[in-house]
């Protein structure tokens, strides 16, 4: 294998994959691997799922591309579906989920404008992770992922995640526009607010007339039992962007909006090339569709049960877990140490998982997950959690 020619924006594994089918991954040697990654949430519906295979393979057979300087039948019927699963009013389609807040922060800004505010600000959360586009970035709370690409652009205000009264002291200032908040932080250690936190947030949002923005790129299709996971604290948000799962694999994004933030954009204010044409709408379509089909809302809300009940049982009492947490298959596992090194380990046993914010396990399987498969996840990654715990610490590790 030769990577010389890559930029080494990534510190990748020693491992390619030739191909894959449901929860499973074959590397070029011929391994077997289960996946509890999913290409981070992206797979929602596993690997070579016949009804995405058709789809594609159909679409592709018809037209790949046009211009969003005419009208697109599948994009409109996604967006369609994506109103009907949100309560929503319209979507705005790019490729990404950096694009997909892009468009949400431009949205705030037009909003703010709208009131007359000169430079209005969005509030954002400690912890949050936004995408790598320099907006979207400057809304990410990581210093590391900042440094060396200032100046960043300003007006983000940031304050702790899940406490409301750090929000409610912001009250007074008259420059802001939009709340951005992950229901669940991803990249942040799969950290899962309070019930409420977010109906509180939107009642905030309601009395100040700022928009409530909610970032469901990891948490949304149907990642946490729900569509999308603020419906868990049922409210509406007026801006929610989508990325990850929405295509199966397929690059798109999404920026859905609703009320106040409905009539903001109009032709000419934003735009994308490929944004929503017909082979990446045709994907979220087959997606959408098939997590109807198959149950997978329902599977995901159970799979990710039996894996928190699981996990809470078969590490009870294992110093060194500091907590379990999560909804649906957006699991998290934090243990009181760096711990990225169980990457390789799991790795080595035939399990796929990463590590966010340095010391919590995270696990985002396929939605097709079965009950024996996350059987199997806990027979692989436990005695690897209670090896690695067990293990004396190494000086300066
Ligand atoms: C991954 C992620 C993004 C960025 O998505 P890209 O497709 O990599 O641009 C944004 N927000 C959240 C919550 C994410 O998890």
């Amino acid at each position: 294998m030769e990577q010389g020619h890559l930029i080494p924006t990534y510190a990748r594994q020693p491992v390619a994959f030739s191909h894959g089918e449901g929860c499973w991954l074959w590397d070029t040697a011929g391994r077997r691997y289960l996946d509890a990654l999913g290409g981070i949430a992206v797979n929602t519906l596993g690997h070579a799922h016949p009804a995405l295979t058709a789809a594609l393979t159909a679409q592709a057979g018809r037209v790949i591309h046009l211009s969003n300087l005419y009208r697109i039948p599948e994009q409109e019927a996604l967006a369609d579906k994506l109103c009907a699963a949100a309560g929503m009013d319209a979507v705005f389609f790019g490729n990404s989920g950096a694009e997909a807040n892009e468009a949400a922060i431009k949205l705030a800004r037009l909003h703010g404008h709208h009131k007359g505010i000169d430079l209005p600000a969005i509030v954002v959360m400690d912890g949050a992770f936004h995408g790598r586009t320099l907006a979207s970035l400057a809304a990410t709370a990581n210093p590391k992922a900042k440094q060396g690409f200032e100046p960043m652009p300003d007006g983000f205000v940031r304050v702790p995640f899940n406490d409301v009264g750090a929000v409610r002291q912001l009250a007074e200032r008259t420059d802001i526009a939009a709340i951005l908040v992950e229901p669940i932080q991803g990249e942040g250690g799969v950290r899962v607010p309070d019930p409420g936190y977010l109906r509180q947030l939107a009642e905030i949002c309601d009395r100040q007339d700022w928009l409530m923005m909610v970032d469901e790129v990891q948490s949304g299709i149907g990642r946490t039992g729900r569509w999308f996971a603020h419906q868990h604290d049922d409210i509406r948000p007026d801006v929610m962007s989508l990325a990850k799962g929405l295509g199966g694999g397929v690059p798109i994004g999404a920026c859905v909006v609703a009320g106040r933030a409905r009539s903001l954009f109009g032709p000419g204010s934003h735009g994308s090339t490929f944004g929503g044409n017909p082979l990446s709408s045709a994907a979220g379509l087959a997606v959408m569709d098939s997590i109807e089909a198959d149950g997978l809302l329902h599977n995901a809300a159970a799979r990710g049960a039996q894996l928190i009940d699981g996990l809470r049982t078969a590490l009870a009492g294992c110093e060194g877990v500091a907590d379990i947490r999560g909804a649906g298959l957006m699991l998290g596992i934090e243990l009181d140490r760096p711990c990225g090194e169980l990457v390789h380990a799991a790795r080595e046993a035939g399990l796929l998982i990463n590590v966010a914010a340095e010391r919590t396990i995270r696990l985002l399987p396929p939605l097709v997950l079965s009950d024996a498969e996350a059987a199997d996840l806990m027979d692989r990654l436990v005695p690897l959690i209670q090896d690695f715990l067990n293990k004396p610490s190494k000086p300066g590790s």
